[in-house]
């Protein structure tokens, strides 16, 4: 285990100081007065919201002045849009993980499976080509850098310090947990941790996400901020 699951001693990083009120209106005007193509972000497939969104933009925009950032789990690349847009502003770069073959909940026959992104000759999903079309659009070929594997594969002899992590890959505990052990430790000091699908209550969606979110709460290594919907922001002492 990378980090120890102990408990986290000073209440002043646990608490947080974030304010969300705040950030996201920060965000909202930013993203107007960037020019944030609306329309793009929303016909984009994916599972972010806005306001979720908006505050990707926001820290990204922050966190990117200090080195490059990184996405686990870019789908057809709406928060794609958001974290590179932040970085393209600060002349960084967004490193996208994916190995654009869906989630085991994207599979033909489960819950969120997608036909028109299936490739009947290769008879499975693929989001590569509509990632493609999202960096087009949006002009961030030259800012993301796309690699297409699972992200542990990536992460072998990675060497680069990371101003930003966020984690929204596949969504079974053991994947979560790999995400957060191999990229974790790569964030620089002052650097943020982003979790998406937070749910505390189990009626809301999957547990594995906010398990390994308090995992990371209860190192110590983190300063945790208030969720932002269902993204966890914590951010690196
Ligand atoms: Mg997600």
């Amino acid at each position: 285990m990378l980090f120890s699951n102990t408990s986290c001693t000073d209440s002043q990083a646990c608490e947080g100081s974030w304010n969300k009120e705040s950030a996201c209106k920060i965000g909202k005007s930013m993203a107007v007065q960037k020019g944030f193509e609306h329309r793009l972000i929303k016909d984009v497939k994916g599972f972010l919201l806005e306001e979720e969104g908006r505050c990707l933009y926001e820290i990204a925009a922050e966190a990117s002045n200090m080195g490059p950032c990184l996405e686990i789990g870019c789908y057809c690349g709406k928060s794609t849009i958001y974290l590179g847009t932040a970085c393209r502003e600060n002349n960084s770069i967004l490193f996208s993980i994916d190995h654009h073959r869906g989630s085991e909940e994207q599979q033909p026959g489960e819950e969120y499976f997608d036909p028109e992104l299936f490739d009947p000759q290769t008879s499975r999903v693929d989001t590569f080509k509509e990632f493609g079309k999202t960096l087009e659009k949006a002009g961030l070929e030259d800012t993301v850098v796309p690699i297409v594997c699972r992200s542990h594969v990536a992460a072998r002899l990675w060497a680069t310090p990371l101003s930003l992590v966020f984690i929204d890959g596949g969504h079974s505990y053991e994947a979560v947990y790999r995400d957060y052990n191999c990229w974790a430790g790569h964030i620089m000091q002052d650097g943020y941790l982003l979790i998406h699908d937070i749910f505390e209550d189990p009626e809301e969606g999957g547990q594995a996400p906010y398990h390994v979110y308090k995992l990371a709460v209860t190192s110590s290594l983190f300063r945790e901020f208030p969720m932002i919907k269902t993204l966890g922001v914590l951010k690196r002492l």
